[in-house]
C-alpha cells in the first residue's frame, strides 16, 4: 500500500560586555540549567518518492532544468531519480505530489553564530538545511550531532573552534587570545582535541601566531578561514602604512574561504574605494582560488540601523533574535542608530560593486550571513544575502550557486552535498514559482527535506514558532562554558 501524504502549502556579537556576563554568571549560579528536550524523529527513516517536480541542477555555468521529475529518497539520501525513482520506490514510500513546484538543493549559509539550540528552527523553516558555524563552542559539537542523529530539528552543524586572535584593539571577549607561537600551537592542538576540524583566525594574530596557527592546522589536516590575519593594527593603518602581514601573503595558505568583502576591501585595498584595484584583486584571489563569503548583509543590516535611526532593530522578525545576544549587543545598536547613514550607503554600495567584480573575474563566491550576532536574524538574513548579491548585478542562477554548488566545492563535499544526484545527501527544498525569475520565492519554501526528513507547511510554521523561545539561562550556559573551556577570563568573578 502507498501512503499518500498531504501536502500543505503556505503562503556583531562583536562586544560582550562583562557587565552582562557577570550578570549571567550570577544568574547561572542561581538558577537550574534548563533540561534539552530530547526529541525523538526518525530522520531519513522513512522512504519518500516526490512527483511531478521541476528539477534545477547548479553545477554548470548555465542552469540544467529537467520537467516532470520524481525524485526518491531514502536513508538520508537522494537514491534515484525519473524513471529509476518510480521502480525502485519500495510499497510503503511516503508520497508527495510536487504539483510543478521547484525543487533545488537546501542551502548553505556559510557564516553563522548559534548561541542556543533554539534557533536552529528558524534556519531549517527557512531553508537552510547546512550551516558553518564561525565560533566555536563546546556545546556545537553535541547538538551537531544530535541534529544528525534526528533528535533536534535543524540543519547540518560544521563549525569552527573558537576564534583566535591577537591582543589589540578589536580582540573580543569571546575570542581565544594567542599572542606567542607556542600559545597558537597549543590552541590549535586543543580545537582538534575537542573535535573541532576547522581554525578560525582573526585580524590581529601577529606574523609569528598566525604562521604557527596555519602550520600546525596544516600538520592536523584541518582548514582555515576567517578574516585574513594583518598582524598587529597599529596606528596609521590601513591607508598610511602597510600591514605587518600583506593580503597576497595568504592567497597561497589554502583557506578554505576568506570572510566579509568589507574586510577584503579593509586589508586587501587598504580601505581604498578603487574599482580598478578590485578587479586586479579579484583577479589574483580568483588565480589563487580562495572562495570569499562575501556576507553583504551584515554590513547592510548596520546601514539599515543607521538609515532608520534604529527603526530597523524593531522589525519583523527579530523575536527570532537570541535576547541574551541583543543584551550583548546594545551598545553596537546605540552607536549604529547614530552612524551617518549617507557614508554606510556609500561604503555598502562598494562593498556590492566588490561582489559583483569578484563575480565576473571568477572568483567562487559562497553565501554567508553573519546570523546571530548584531540584528541578523538566523534563516531570514541568509535571503537578505542572496537579494543584496542580486542587486549588486549578479544573476539569480549565479546568486543559487553561492548557496549550494560553491559553498558545497569551498568545503570539499561537492560530491555528496548540494546538488541533487543519485548518491547525494537528501537536503532539499521545493519552491512556489520559478526561482530564476525571482530569488524571493526561496524565502518561505513549501516543504524541506533535511537529511531525508521531510517537513511541510505545518511543521515549518511550528519550527519559526519554537525558534523565538530561546532559552536566556542556557544561552548564558553556553557561553561561560565556551569562555571556560578557551581559558578566557570570566568577568564578574
Ligand atoms: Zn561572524
Amino acid at each position: 500500500m502507498k501512503l499518500k501524504a498531504k501536502f500543505g502549502i503556505s503562503g556583531s556579537f562583536s562586544r560582550l560586555s562583562g557587565m552582562l556576563i557577570g550578570l549571567a554568571f550570577a544568574l547561572l549560579c542561581s538558577l537550574p540549567l534548563a533540561p534539552l528536550d530530547a526529541q525523538t524523529a526518525d530522520a531519513g527513516a522513512e522512504a519518500l518518492l516526490i512527483r511531478d517536480v521541476r528539477m534545477i541542477d547548479f553545477s554548470g555555468a548555465a542552469p540544467a532544468i529537467s520537467d516532470g521529475v520524481s525524485v526518491l529518497v531514502r536513508g538520508g539520501n537522494i537514491a534515484a531519480i525519473g524513471a529509476d525513482a518510480e521502480t525502485e520506490a519500495p510499497d510503503d514510500v511516503r508520497i508527495v505530489e510536487g504539483n510543478d513546484r521547484t525543487i533545488l538543493p537546501g542551502l548553505y549559509d556559510m557564516h553563522v553564530h548559534i548561541w542556543d539550540e533554539a534557533e536552529l528552527g528558524s534556519y531549517l523553516a527557512h531553508g537552510v538545511t547546512t550551516v558553518r558555524n564561525l565560533s566555536g563552542m563546546p556545546f556545537l559539537l553535541p547538538m551537531r550531532d544530535r541534529v544528525e542523529a534526528g533528535q533536534l530539528a535543524g540543519p547540518r552543524i560544521l563549525t569552527s573552534g573558537p576564534i583566535l586572535n591577537g591582543s589589540g584593539p578589536n580582540a573580543q571577549p569571546n575570542h581565544q587570545i594567542v599572542d606567542t607561537p607556542e600559545d597558537a600551537r597549543a590552541a590549535v592542538r586543543t580545537h582538534f582535541e575537542t573535535g573541532y576540524r576547522r581554525i578560525k583566525v582573526y585580524s590581529n594574530l601577529s606574523r609569528a601566531s598566525y604562521d604557527a596557527i596555519r602550520d600546525e592546522a596544516a600538520a592536523l589536516g584541518m582548514r582555515i578561514t576567517g578574516h585574513t590575519p594583518e598582524g598587529v593594527r597599529e596606528p596609521g593603518m590601513p591607508q598610511e602604512r602597510p600591514f605587518n602581514i600583506a593580503f597576497d601573503e595568504l592567497l597561497d595558505d589554502d583557506f578554505e574561504t576568506i570572510e566579509h568583502v568589507e574586510s577584503i576591501v579593509w586589508h586587501g585595498l587598504r580601505n581604498r574605494q578603487d574599482e580598478d584595484a578590485a578587479r586586479a584583486l579579484a583577479q589574483r584571489i580568483a588565480a589563487a582560488a580562495v572562495p570569499v563569503d562575501a556576507t553583504l548583509v551584515a554590513f547592510a543590516n548596520l546601514y539599515r540601523v543607521a538609515e532608520s535611526e534604529g527603526a530597523y532593530l524593531s522589525r519583523e522578525g527579530t523575536d527570532l533574535l537570541n535576547p541574551f545576544i541583543s543584551a550583548m549587543e546594545a551598545p553596537q545598536y546605540e552607536r549604529w542608530s547614530a552612524e551617518d547613514a549617507e557614508r554606510a550607503a556609500g561604503q555598502l554600495a562598494f562593498f556590492q560593486t566588490v561582489t559583483r567584480i569578484f563575480q565576473e573575474e571568477g572568483v567562487s563566491i559562497v553565501a554567508g550571513s553573519d546570523s546571530g550576532i548584531f540584528t541578523n536574524i538566523p534563516g531570514v538574513s541568509l535571503h537578505d544575502e542572496l537579494d543584496l548579491m542580486v542587486e549588486a548585478g549578479l544573476t539569480p542562477y549565479q546568486v543559487m550557486q553561492t548557496a549550494t554548488v560553491n559553498a558545497a566545492q569551498a568545503l570539499g563535499e561537492a560530491e555528496r552535498v548540494g546538488r541533487i544526484a543519485p548518491g547525494f545527501r537528501a537536503d532539499l527544498i521545493l519552491v512556489e514559482g520559478d526561482p530564476l525569475a525571482d530569488i524571493g520565492v526561496l524565502r518561505e519554501p513549501a516543504a524541506i527535506i533535511a537529511n531525508g526528513r521531510f517537513i511541510d507547511a505545518e511543521e515549518r510554521a511550528q519550527l519559526i514558532e519554537a525558534s523565538a523561545q530561546t532559552d536566556y539561562d542556557r544561552t548564558a550556559a553556553n557561553v561561560l562554558a565556551a569562555l571556560a573551556a578557551q581559558g578566557s577570563e570570566v568577568p564578574g568573578q
